[in-house]
């Protein structure tokens, strides 16, 4: 599983010899005090987690705004986009357009050249007619023919007329030329322009494509950033709960404390012989352990579970594993108290799945077991349990690949990041 790093604290860990038969306590008020002492650190590491987990909060919601300003960043791009890829396809028709008004008025100067060629060729020949005729004479021919001075006239004008249309008709082709040429020349120059446009646009649309795709990597690190923000704050809340269940563990051994040294000063008063007797212990006997469960173990702790160990403590794949994971497949396969003590967790966390917590005192010494991804647990907080007592029934709830026990050991209290090697300790 994976758990985010932060530092809390470090509670001095005080047994709790009332919870416990045959734990001697030094003197009366030193046993509620030590309590008092130990409530009190378990309330600022608690108000130090609720620090902590209001800084994730604010944490979390600046980086939602972030977000949001990122994502009005990549519409506003969108649409810049988008309407830079309109003007492209609009240039590019503008282009085919004038590629093809190019092409047309090619066509139309060839007509035009082909036309001034043959009116250039026309009056070569006739010229050349001319020549061969002695130059002008048949105009001259034509012109003394005439029977009158009128028809003279006429005859004169009609020549006049003729070689006149020739020329204009000539002039006119040149001008047309030079006109389509003219127009020619405008219509390349848009078009230079347009294709200029079109290359600009196309840069311009590759920047902008740019920017989104650095908008897009930024806004998929926020994400990243809030999932572990998100998990973080999900890991601090789990621990304020387990925080809390200790406090409430200890406020229950304190009044058990008072209750018991009102028994004792009522017993002195009776008797005064006795004196400075150990504490009561309410512990029922263990009870529904299936026939698969591992055989007691005669010292303080046995096994927790039966099956194979999958995974032992220490470094694993570039994480640290704090525990040791016990395998065996099956519908009921029982998960067992490692030793004689107090459930004050057992709950579903969204790691450890199905949880449960045991607070042991060991000749003076206290231990905290903890029993994970359990398919369900059958004690609930407060429950005190004995060594062997099946307490659920192995599963592969929270994150977890596979059926298995997840088994932590802890000299003192729970601290988090503090499980030791239950190896020598624990028989596994
Ligand atoms: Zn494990």
């Amino acid at each position: 599983m994976k758990k985010s790093v932060i530092t809390i604290a470090v509670a001095t860990t005080v047994g709790l010899g009332t919870i416990f038969g045959g734990v001697t306590v030094k003197t009366e008020a030193e046993s509620i005090s030590g309590l008092k002492g130990e409530q009190t650190k378990i309330q600022d590491q608690r108000s130090n987690l609720k620090a902590d987990i209001n800084s994730a909060n604010d944490k979390i919601n600046t980086l939602q705004s972030q977000q949001a300003d990122v994502k009005s960043e990549k519409k506003r791009l969108d649409f810049a986009i988008d309407a830079t890829t309109d003007k492209i396809n609009d240039k590019t028709e503008k282009i085919k357009n004038t590629k093809a008004e190019v092409a047309k008025l090619q066509a139309e100067i060839k007509v035009i050249k082909e036309r001034i060629q043959k009116r250039n060729v026309l009056l070569k020949e006739r010229a050349r007619s001319y020549q061969e005729n002695g130059g002008m004479v048949s105009y001259l021919d034509v012109i003394m023919g005439s029977t009158s001075f009128n028809d003279f006239i006429d005859r004169a004008n009609a020549v006049a007329t003729i070689v006149q249309a020739d020329q204009d008709i000539l002039e006119q082709h040149e001008a047309d030329k030079k006109e389509l040429l003219e127009k020619q020349t405008r219509v390349e120059t848009n078009l230079a322009s347009l294709q200029k446009m079109l290359v600009d646009l196309k840069n311009m649309n590759q920047q902008l494509s740019a920017q989104k795709k650095e908008k897009e990597k930024l806004l998929a690190s926020l994400k990243e950033q809030e999932e572990e923000a998100h998990e973080g704050m999900l890991d601090m809340q789990e621990r304020e709960q387990i925080l809390a269940a200790q406090e409430a563990a200890i406020k229950r051994s304190i009044q058990n404390e008072r209750e018991r040294q009102a028994r004792e000063a009522a017993q002195a008063k009776s008797n005064p012989s006795k004196s400075g007797s150990s504490g009561s212990s309410s512990a029922s006997s263990g009870s529904s352990v299936s026939s698969s469960a591992p055989k007691v173990s005669s010292g303080s702790f046995t096994r927790p579970a039966p099956g194979v160990i999958t995974s032992g403590f220490g470094g694993r794949g570039g994480s640290f594993h704090y525990g040791f994971d016990i395998a065996k497949p099956g519908d009921n396969v029982p998960i067992v108290a490692a030793a004689d003590g107090e459930v004050y967790v057992s709950h579903y966390s969204s790691s450890y799945g199905n949880v449960v917590y045991i607070l042991h005192n060991i000749n003076g010494q206290t231990y905290t077991t903890v029993y994970a991804h359990m398919r369900r647990s059958l004690v609930g907080a407060g429950a005190t349990v004995k060594k062997g007592q099946q307490i659920g029934v192995m599963g592969n709830t929270g994150e977890s690949r596979g059926q298995h026990l997840h088994f932590e050991l802890y000299k003192g209290r729970w601290q988090y990041h503090a499980a030791i090697n239950p190896s020598g300790i624990v028989p596994l």
